[in-house]
């Protein structure tokens, strides 16, 4: 009896491996199996997104316009990237002073299927002009903080000056914190990475570049909502504050600046190709 029970067992376990070493060698060939550009992790191509432009000037200082700083920025960062990282694609959604709409900014990313997208940007506030100043990182989220929800509220609202942004924007209401909390939802695939980047640009700023970064957060832009991959939005400086305009419309200021998000960026790639 029991020497039938065995031989039972054993021949499941025969008609059990019949069919599971297949299965294994199936699985193990899949696994190997990396198609080109499929498998593996790379950081080749970025998309650099001059914030503004044409007639959109964004917000400004005494003396000068974000859509112009940014345009500076946006360069710089392209200039060292492409000197440094042979194997990177450097792309801009704008390299002149152009007006483009919000829409297609992401579209450029997501049509050349970017890895990274950049959106440079320099902020102002009302009052307070000498108190407040410095850095920060976004990347998609709903916003906690009132003041992180205005800053997005301003550079959404050039939808406004779009034309047919109503059929365009499929009932996205900048001014609406709800709206911007439901269409956070999208980029969550990327948040992760997104916040690694961001947080390596806040601190090469802070500790390399010595502006005083006011941190990653949070906020629901509209560009970086419709991007599909890891991307932030950099808030270079306030204009709004004398001193640090006449830094960010400094060349040396820019390239510092520049510098700092080159860093963050090959030190991000360097990660995410590590993985592989
Ligand atoms: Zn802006």
């Amino acid at each position: 009896m029991r020497k039938v029970i065995l031989i039972t067992f054993n021949n499941r376990n025969i008609v059990k491996n019949i069919v599971i070493i297949p299965c294994l060698a199936f699985l193990l060939i899949m696994g190997s199996f990396k198609p080109a550009g499929l498998a593996l992790y790379k950081v080749d191509r970025i998309v650099i997104d001059a914030g503004h432009g044409g007639k959109d000037p964004g917000t400004h200082g005494l003396f000068s316009q974000e859509k112009t700083i940014a345009l500076k920025i946006a360069k710089e960062l392209g200039r060292i990237i492409e000197e440094n990282l042979n194997d990177v694609e450097v792309i801009y959604t704008r390299s002149n002073d152009k007006f483009i709409e919000l829409e297609d900014r992401a579209m450029v990313a997501n049509k050349n299927d970017a890895d990274v997208f950049i959106s440079i940007h320099c902020n102002a506030v009302p009052g307070n002009k000498d108190r407040i100043y410095g850095t920060e990182t976004y990347v998609m989220g709903a916003h906690v903080d009132e003041g992180n929800f205005e800053i997005a509220k301003r550079e959404n609202s050039v939808i406004l000056m779009e034309e047919n942004y109503e059929e365009r924007y499929e009932g996205f209401d900048p001014e609406s914190p709800e709206s911007l909390i439901l269409f956070s939802i999208f980029q969550n695939a990327y948040i992760e990475n997104s916040l690694d980047l961001a947080e390596r640009v806040e601190e090469q700023f802070e500790k390399r570049v010595g502006r005083n970064s006011r941190g990653v957060r949070q906020a629901g832009f509209w560009v970086l909502w419709r991007t599909s991959m890891p991307s932030v939005l950099i808030e270079v400086g306030y204009l709004s504050n004398p001193k640090e305009e006449k830094y960010l419309n400094d060349e040396l200021g820019q390239v510092y600046l520049a510098s700092g998000i080159y860093r963050a960026l090959r030190d991000y790639k360097t990660e995410i190709e590590s993985n592989n």
